[in-house]
């Protein structure tokens, strides 16, 4: 798309004015697929003005994001996008809260002892979504310590509950024990039926 859809003014640095004269904006809401006002995120959706022979309608990004119609301080008056927050295709929906793997892997950046190696379970009882997060601890924390495992899976719990909203059933694992695919830990493993 050659240079690019935004750019960022050295005036405001709030956001990318995007190039109105050449693409139309659009955020939707991912699930819905229903427009979003300013300021909400959802999912950027693109439809190119001026391009010619391969143009795109509506097309779908995946990536999150919100638009701004503020006054920018720099006098431009297009639409700027904030940042990109995640991806749909990684969003999965647990009891109604959208939770980004990044998200958690955020507040276990955070967690001494632990390793940046999770795995996000997510299941079904009865009608009620359950999120389990696996995360291997590192080589420092002595794994027969039922207590000190504990106390630090309470704590990401609770810090998970706090940054998300969700209430997550977290597994202390031993170093080394999540799959990994060319390097990555796998990352989702959604068992709940697809309708
Ligand atoms: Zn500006």
């Amino acid at each position: 798309m050659g240079p690019g859809v935004a750019v960022e003014c050295l005036e405001g640095k709030n956001g990318l004015h995007l190039y109105e004269d050449h693409f139309l904006p659009e955020i939707i809401d991912p699930e819905k697929l229903q427009p979003v006002a300013y300021g909400e995120k959802g999912e950027l959706v693109i439809t190119t003005l001026t391009k010619e022979a391969i143009p795109l309608v509506r097309y779908r990004t995946r990536d999150l994001t919100t638009l701004n119609a503020d006054h920018c301080v720099c006098g431009r008056t297009t639409l700027r996008m904030g940042r990109i927050t995640g991806r749909t295709d990684d969003m999965l929906i647990i009891r109604g809260v959208n939770v980004f793997p990044s998200q958690i892997e955020s507040v276990i950046l955070k967690i001494d002892g632990v390793e940046p190696y999770y795995q996000l379970i997510v299941d079904r009882d009865g009608p009620l979504d359950t999120l389990e997060v696996r995360v291997e601890v590192n080589d420092r924390i002595p794994f027969d310590e039922i207590k000190v495992l504990e106390t630090m899976e309470r704590k990401i719990e609770h810090d998970i509950k706090d940054y998300l909203g969700v209430n997550a059933r977290v597994k202390l694992v031993e170093p080394k024990s999540i799959e990994r695919s060319a390097g990555k830990a796998v990352r989702v493993i959604d068992k709940r039926k697809k309708q």
